[in-house]
């Protein structure tokens, strides 16, 4: 079976890619290989970090792994969130100052249009790989649903009329930039022979 290390330290997304990816493909934790430092995140993109933690690890560890980055990028705020989503208001990466935030910077702007876009690279002996997952919606006007983390309870799907905050993980799996990006991935590792 392929081995894959997934660098992450989060335990939910490597329990959501193990149960994607089933039995094909066996995808081991940053603990597994002896990696429990803070992996280095930089750069001024979501590509820019997600390849600077996948190369990392790989070089470091001598291992193909992948790496994700995540951000929201609200289009009347320029982009912003963006790569600083974690710590919008500040180093202490507090999920509802976050949102505070946003909602105060979003007052009175009618366009409340935003998206959700994952960037994973994938660093194999041969190449860096890029994925790309995105999902269109809107910022609601305050929080609805307790479900999931980060600004799910203000963020509603284009063509849905809940907030990620009360979906379940299931529902919000498929349609998500996460579950997008890690489709192509697993669309890609399946044809590869590059590892
Ligand atoms: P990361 O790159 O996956 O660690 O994501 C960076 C930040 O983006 C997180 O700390 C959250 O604030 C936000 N974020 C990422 N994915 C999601 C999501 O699925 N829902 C809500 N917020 C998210």
């Amino acid at each position: 079976m392929k081995r894959l290390c997934f660098a992450t330290n989060n335990h939910n997304k490597l329990k959501e890619i193990n149960a994607i990816l089933g039995a094909s493909f066996q995808i081991i934790s940053l603990e597994e290989i002896g990696c429990s430092e803070e992996l280095p995140e930089t750069q001024a993109t979501l590509e820019g970090n997600s390849k600077q933690k996948s190369r990392y690890v790989f070089e470091k560890y001598d291992t193909a792994c992948f790496a994700d980055d995540t951000g929201l990028e609200i289009e009347a705020l320029e982009g912003e969130p963006g790569v600083f989503s974690a710590r919008y208001a500040g180093p202490q990466r507090n999920n509802e100052d976050n949102i505070d935030l946003v909602l105060q910077n979003l007052k009175g702007k009618l366009n409340r249009k935003a998206q959700f876009r994952t960037v994973i690279t994938l660093t194999t002996p041969i190449n860096d790989y890029q994925f790309e997952g995105i999902v269109k919606g809107q910022i609601v006007t305050e929080r609805i649903g307790e479900k999931g983390f980060g600004y799910d309870a203000v963020f509603m799907p284009e063509g849905h009329e809940t907030t990620f905050g009360e979906m379940s993980a299931e529902e919000k799996n498929k349609i998500s930039h996460r579950g997008r990006a890690i489709k192509k991935l697993v669309e890609f590792l399946s044809a590869t022979k590059d590892y």
